[in-house]
This record gives C-alpha cells, sequence and structure tokens, in this order.
C-alpha cells in the first residue's frame, strides 16, 4: 500500500521549484499569448502545476485545463476493477486530447509518480491495460509524435518516487535528494535558468549540425556484448535541444535532455546489442538485455529479469520490434555522472546512448513535417503503437560513423565524443 504523503512539499525548494515551472513555460514550451494548455500531472505534484499554471496565465495563456491522475485511484482499478476494466481505455478523452492539438493547445506532461507504482499488480493486467491505453492513446500521439504542438515534460519529486530511487533514505531525506537531482539535471540550480538553458541548447544545436553535415549512412556500436550496425533512414536528420514544431514554436520538449538523435532505417539493422542499464517498463524493471538484430528485425531477445515482458512488448506489433529512434549521449552527462538509476526514461535516457523500440519521430527527416506516413515508411521510418528507449552506452563504448563511400569517422571512443 501507499502511505499517504506526508507534508513532504515543504522540504522542496520554494525558488527552484518556481524556476522549473518557469523554464516549463519559457523554455520547454514557449507558450504563445493566446495559446490554450493542456497540462497533466499526478496530485503529488500540485505545488509545481499550480506554479506552472501562474506562469502559463502571466505568459498570456487563454485557456490552462489541468488533468490530475492518483497513485492510489490506479492501484484501486488494479486490485478491484472486474476483468473487462483492463481492455478499455478513456477513448473519448484521447479523441477530445487530439482536437484540442488540432486546435493548437499546447500540452504539458508533469511526471512525479513512483513508476514502479504497478510492479506488484498482476502482469497480465498491466500488459492488457497498457496495450488497450496505447490504441485509444493514438489519435493524440499521433500529433505529439508528429510534433505538430509544442510539448513539453517535466518531472516532479513526488514521495513515493523518491522511495524508489533511494530506499535506504527516509522519505524526507529521499525527497529532499530526489529534488536536488531534478532540479540540477533541469539546469534550476543556477541563478539564470533561462540563459544556462539556451547555452545547452547551443552546445547540442553543434553536435546536430556536424552530424547532419556528415550524413552518415550507420553507426556502428561495439561494445561488451555489441556489436551493432544502425542503418539510418533515408533523409535522416539529426535532433537535439530546442526544435521547431510544426506550428512554428521553438521549444524544448523533454527537460532534462542531454541527447541528440536520429531515426534508424527500419530494414537496416544488423549485429547483436546489450542493455547497459536496467530499464523500468510501466512497473517491471527489465535488465541484461541482449538482442539480435538481422534486416532491422529483432529475432531473438532475451533479457536475466522481466523477460516475459519484453517478449511481450516485442509481440505488441510489427513496428515494436524494430528501431525508432538512436540517440547519442556521452558517458560524462551530467545525469550519466550522479550514478542515480530513476526508474524514469525522461532521466535515464540521459545518462547514456540508446536506442528506442517501435515508433520514429517524423521530426527526425528533413522537410519531415510535409512527409505523409507513407514517404517515412518509404525512406526507413518505422510505425508502431511502442517506443520504448533502452540504455546500451557506457564508458567502454566506440561508436563510428559510416560514410556512404564506406569510410569511418570516429563519433564516439571510450563512451565520449571524439
Ligand atoms: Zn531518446
Ligand atoms: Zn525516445
Amino acid at each position: 500500500m501507499t502511505s499517504y504523503p506526508q507534508n513532504t512539499a515543504a522540504i522542496i525548494d520554494p525558488v527552484k521549484l518556481d524556476r522549473l515551472a518557469e523554464v516549463a513555460i519559457k523554455v520547454g514550451l514557449r507558450l504563445q499569448p493566446g495559446q490554450d494548455l493542456l497540462l497533466t500531472a499526478p496530485v503529488v505534484a500540485l505545488p509545481l502545476v499550480r506554479r506552472i499554471a501562474r506562469h502559463a496565465y502571466e505568459a498570456g495563456a487563454g485557456l490552462v485545463t489541468p488533468i490530475l491522475s492518483d497513485e492510489e485511484i490506479t492501484l484501486s482499478r488494479f486490485r478491484l476493477a472486474g476483468d473487462v476494466s483492463f481492455d478499455r481505455a478513456p477513448a473519448w478523452l484521447y479523441e477530445g486530447m487530439a482536437k484540442a492539438f488540432s486546435a493548437n493547445t499546447a500540452r504539458l506532461a508533469v511526471v512525479g509518480d513512483n513508476p514502479m507504482l504497478l510492479s506488484g499488480e498482476d502482469p497480465a493486467k498491466v500488459s492488457r491495460a497498457n496495450k488497450a491505453n496505447s490504441v485509444a492513446y493514438q489519435p493524440a500521439l499521433e500529433k505529439i509524435a508528429g510534433f505538430d504542438i509544442n510539448w513539453n515534460i517535466v518531472a516532479y519529486p513526488g514521495a513515493s518516487w523518491a522511495r524508489q530511487v533511494f530506499p535506504d533514505d527516509e522519505e524526507s531525506v529521499a525527497v529532499a535528494k530526489l529534488a536536488d537531482a531534478i532540479f540540477s539535471a533541469s539546469r534550476v540550480d543556477g541563478e539564470d535558468p533561462i540563459s544556462a538553458w539556451a547555452a545547452h541548447n547551443a552546445a547540442l544545436h553543434r553536435r546536430t549540425e556536424w552530424l547532419n553535415g556528415e550524413r552518415f549512412q550507420a553507426l556502428h556500436f561495439t561494445g561488451p556484448g555489441t556489436d551493432l550496425t544502425v542503418g539510418l533512414a533515408d533523409g535522416h536528420q539529426w535532433q537535439g535541444g530546442a526544435s521547431t514544431a510544426n506550428n512554428g514554436i521553438v521549444c524544448n520538449p523533454n527537460i532534462p535532455t542531454e541527447e541528440v538523435f536520429t531515426t534508424p532505417h527500419a530494414l537496416r539493422v544488423d549485429g547483436y546489442v546489450a542493455s547497459t542499464k536496467p530499464l523500468s517498463y510501466q512497473g517491471t524493471l527489465i535488465d541484461q538485455i541482449a538482442v539480435r538484430f538481422e534486416a532491422g528485425r529483432i529475432v531473438e531477445a532475451r533479457a536475466a529479469r522481466g523477460e516475459e515482458v519484453l517478449n511481450k512488448v516485442l509481440d505488441t506489433d510489427e513496428g515494436a520490434r524494430r528501431l525508432g529512434e538512436v540517440a547519442l549521449v556521452p558517458h560524462s552527462s551530467p545525469i550519466s555522472k550522479s550514478g542515480i538509476l530513476f526508474f524514469n526514461t525522461l532521466f535515464d535516457e540521459n545518462a547514456s546512448c540508446h536506442v528506442a523500440l517501435g515508433q520514429c519521430y517524423s521530426k527526425c527527416f528533413v522537410g519531415g513535417d510535409k512527409l505523409q506516413p507513407g514517404e517515412i515508411t518509404a525512406q526507413g521510418g518505422n510505425k508502431s503503437l511502442i517506443h520504448i528507449d533502452w540504455m546500451i552506452g557506457s564508458n567502454a563504448i566506440d561508436i563510428d560513423g559510416i560514410r556512404a563511400d564506406g569510410s569511418r569517422v570516429p563519433v564516439f571512443r571510450q563512451g565520449e565524443w571524439a
């Protein structure tokens, strides 16, 4: 059972929390005067949500609509709801979200609940509920994945999440530590976070410009348990830091972010690869993943822990066995240096080079906003209901870029930019 949270919010520095809210609105979203905002968050994150709403209205927001979730209500479903509940999802809500996005509403998600909340529940129910939700969410997800509007994710140090990350500490200490880690990774622990983000975005853009100039055909990863050639999609484009949504607004979808990333070719991935960090997937920890690819498709998948869940995920649809993203993050990134396993992709993916199974991002193509789904497929973009990042980087990984003429350029050596 989750105990009712004590007043751990008092431990969280209100100045830094306010800066995080300001960064979410001014950097993460660049919310425009008159623009509406749809905000989803756990109830524990209300201290942040209220500050976000205030900064949104100060920036001229039209209408801020919050939708809140709660751990105890979620657990009640898994423990008490009838069997039919687990094939259902609020399609009407997601259709409404898709409609709002079509009308240029911005989207902000606050994460803060324990990512392992469902770890003690029936895995079959969890997997059915996830699948039903993915199917229903598709109309809204398409507009997010297609980058039709400015969107952003930020994190709040909820007490149950903090206890998961720091199990040996008292709750108040755990919350303080998670708050520090979130504030530092989100670059709001200095006096001028807006300038800090401008400098960080400029550094990430220097990397993407170099990679886009090189136009590599493939990346070759080598390291312990890994010898993987990731072909890149035709007309792929590297992205990182701030980028321009189809509605013309330059925003930072993820806070924090350390990655530069692009689209692999769904049919041109070969070799084997081992994960370097555990993957927390909707309540299950999947650890020591080892997979083999042939012509882009995973033909063999093992995991020391969570193998059954991994195989269920791979069976979601045909695209679930193929890659939709490859991302480069140096081993010396601040989140990696913190050594913390957050059990949350928003943070953990920024600690390591990673690949994602499933759906690709159309913005990772040159002129991607104008490409039709059929053209994206023809250029090698993958399609799936899922998009799951897992970590393959470490201080032992080397990466070569392979040019069209077969020549090689060092990209990473021992986990760092070459
Ligand atoms: Zn990524
Ligand atoms: Zn991803």
